[in-house]
């Protein structure tokens, strides 16, 4: 049986929602994940007795995740109301009719104070990454080839998790490692362009998370770390024993709308419910999704806790003038980089030096190791916040957010190789690095 920290990760949580798929409707899968959730949560452990390594975060931490475990155990009927008015809200949907499914999940998410669940501009302030996939008719010189599919082309648009069949919606990824990921091709196959949103302080997005493993994994050993004295049982911070429910129904709403799909028909079970939200959403005026992608990462380790490569953002596309084929305002307010001719022809290159085994270095703007080269664009990044401070801090969370992002993956690695040693994190290197430049100019010009 799993520890509370163990139980709550998106692995673990996985590996429950996987044993449903022996059943042959949603609906089922979905009674099926909510018993042996139950059944877990009621049998959890202490971290002091599990395999993991989350007791070496100190005796705080565990007296804080003990605490939160009683306090969760005795909480099971929220659990458990959660779980049925979700499944019913499903129920509704394919039983009744698509209108009564949307009103009651817009009971729900507003009885529950759930819409209220909106993400800070400066998550999806960042550069986040799109790919097409490298084919010759591919203008991939055009910024619109990896834009929104044109609204005169509305009828190729498919079904996805967070966006419906005929409209356009634009994905964005917060690493070109998950933007490989989500189009399930390596990277030489495909096109890859970067786009920085910079007019997004007034929009608004919501975050489909999973706060209940952010606050255990992210930020609960930072704060033991650095020696605050936190307390479960204490008013004064939170999370605390108070801020319970809502936790449990953010997490629980999230584990079901990033359900893993089974067997994908013309009709995709496992997207009725986050679609549902998208509508839910655009009727309340918001502006896209933040949520983390739900395929396997297994594959990357060694990364810092902290570090956000696998964020996906759904922007919301607006059609409000029938002769036009793009959102013309939401391309206006993301800064973008198209693939660079010597990128692509490097990664050619290097397949064919990889394939015959020979050992090359890759010189980065004269640096000849991943360590210097991700320090050198730190060192970049430092000037230009300090450029941007004087400028009034126009750029500074996409240059903090950077620096944070290079720092958090510098010790990764995938399949075994550095991170920042691979084609996927040696192309994001090239686009931060142009970014930074272009921000630089753009600063000096102001
Ligand atoms: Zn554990």
């Amino acid at each position: 049986m799993a520890c509370t920290v163990c139980f709550f990760s998106n692995t673990y949580q996985n590996l429950l929602k996987c044993r449903s798929f022996g059943s042959d409707s949603f609906e089922k899968k979905l009674l099926d994940y909510k018993s042996f959730y139950l059944f877990e949560l009621k049998n959890l452990k202490s971290i002091k007795d599990c395999k993991c390594t989350f007791y070496k975060e100190g005796d705080v931490y565990i007296k804080w995740t003990d605490g939160f475990l009683r306090n969760l155990q005795s909480n099971m009927k929220t659990v458990e109301d959660t779980f049925d008015a979700l499944i019913k809200i499903y129920y509704n949907y394919i039983s009744k009719s698509n209108k009564d499914a949307l009103e009651s999940i817009w009971q729900f998410l507003e009885y529950n104070s759930l819409l209220k669940e909106e993400a800070s501009p400066l998550l999806a302030n960042r550069l986040l990454f799109r790919a097409r996939i490298k084919k010759e008719k591919l203008n991939k010189d055009d910024i619109l080839e990896y834009f929104h599919i044109p609204f005169n082309k509305r009828r190729s648009v498919k079904n996805q998790r967070f966006s419906i069949s005929g409209q356009p919606m634009l994905y964005l990824s917060s690493s070109v490692f998950a933007v490989e990921k989500e189009m399930e091709l390596d990277v030489n196959k495909l096109c890859i362009a970067a786009f920085l949103p910079h007019k997004i302080i007034h929009k608004k997005f919501y975050q489909v998370h999973n706060p209940i493993y952010d606050v255990i994994v992210r930020v609960l050993p930072v704060v033991c770390a650095a020696g605050s004295k936190i307390d479960y049982f204490n008013d004064d911070v939170a999370p605390n024993h108070k801020t319970i429910i809502p936790d449990i129904k953010k997490s629980i709403l999230f584990q079901i709308l990033t359900f893993p799909t089974h067997k994908k028909g013309t009709f995709i079970e496992e997207y009725v419910l986050p679609q549902m939200l998208t509508t839910a959403l655009l009727n309340h005026k918001f502006n896209g999704i933040v949520f983390n992608s739900t395929k396997n990462y297994a594959d990357i380790s060694n990364a810092d806790i902290q570090a956000e490569y696998d964020l996906n953002v759904a922007f919301f596309v607006n059609y409000y003038v029938f002769t036009k084929k793009y959102d013309e305002d939401l391309l206006d307010s993301f800064i973008y980089f198209l693939p660079e001719k010597r990128q692509l022809l490097r990664l050619i290159i290097e397949k064919i030096i990889e394939s015959t085994r020979q050992v090359v270095h890759y010189i980065s703007r004269n640096k000849s190791n991943r360590q210097e080269r991700v320090e050198s664009i730190n060192e970049k990044i430092m000037d230009v916040l300090c450029l941007s401070g004087q400028k009034g801090n126009v750029y500074n969370a996409p240059l903090a957010n950077a620096k944070r992002y290079l720092e958090n993956l510098q010790t990764a690695k995938i399949k075994g190789r550095n991170y920042f040693d691979t084609n996927e994190g040696r192309l994001e290197l090239e686009f931060y690095h142009r970014m930074v430049d272009e921000l630089e100019q753009r600063l000096k010009k102001s």
